[in-house]
């Protein structure tokens, strides 16, 4: 597919709204630095994360899939003062790598990393009662996305927003017989999100300069 339109486009729109300040290209420059891949959401998703954060009235984000924590730190922008962000990871490198650039982002006061795997992370929150988040970021390994996804239900109230990255992969959800597991886990997660009644929910396409996707987006009932 040729994608130098979308990227363009993705161009322009970042350079009106001028977002990605020094700390988010720092963040990116150090995961390169620390050979990090650069699975990270783009800018624009970033910032329409923190739209999205803004329009739900966050206090509590949680999000699953730190990463070098540039997601992290634009979700976090979006939090008053007085808010929290739970961000849980797997691999303790990757999670060093995040605090740096969260205390370099000023946000360590309401940023925790927590590093694990993230289903007993999530077990640990539920059994500490540490919900109700009011938005809940699913982007981590996909295979058990449908499992992320009713942890994020027990996490929620109604009202709590949840969005889940790469649910489309370039179309590949359309073939039935695929057998890449980052494929069959987010076309059981989109059947099993769109068949549950305790959301509203739908799924946006995504291009720009990553590859064709989709986002999640559902609201607890
Ligand atoms: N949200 C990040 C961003 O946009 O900046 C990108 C997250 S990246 C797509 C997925 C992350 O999930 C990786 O950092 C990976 O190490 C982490 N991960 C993979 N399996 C995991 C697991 N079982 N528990 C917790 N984190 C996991």
């Amino acid at each position: 597919m040729d994608t130098s339109l979308f990227e363009s486009v993705d161009q322009y729109i970042g350079n009106l709204f001028e977002d990605e300040d020094a700390v988010l290209k720092g963040t990116l420059k150090s995961m390169e630095d620390a050979g990090i891949p650069g699975i990270n959401v783009s800018a624009n998703q970033g910032k329409f994360l923190q739209v999205l954060a803004h329009l739900c009235g966050a206090k509590k984000i949680l999000e699953i899939g730190t990463l070098g924590g540039y997601s992290t730190i634009w979700l976090a922008r979006a939090l008053p003062a007085d808010g929290q962000l739970v961000t849980l990871e797997l691999e303790q490198a990757y999670a060093d790598v995040a605090r740096r650039n969260i205390i370099n982002a000023g946000l360590d006061p309401v940023v925790e990393i927590k590093v694990g795997k993230a289903m007993e992370s999530l077990a640990t929150l539920e059994a500490d009662d540490e919900g109700p988040f009011d938005m809940i970021f699913i982007d981590a390994d996909k295979l058990p996305y449908t499992e992320y996804f009713e942890w994020a239900l027990k996490l929620s109230r109604p009202g709590t927003l949840i969005v889940a990255d790469n649910v489309i992969r370039e179309g590949r959800v359309l073939d039935d017989n695929c057998d890449d597991e980052r494929v069959s886990g987010v076309q059981r997660f989109n059947k099993a999100l769109a068949a549950n009644q305790q959301v509203t929910a739908t799924i946006i396409q995504t291009v720009g300069t990553k590859e064709h996707d989709g986002m999640a987006i559902a609201v607890v009932k």
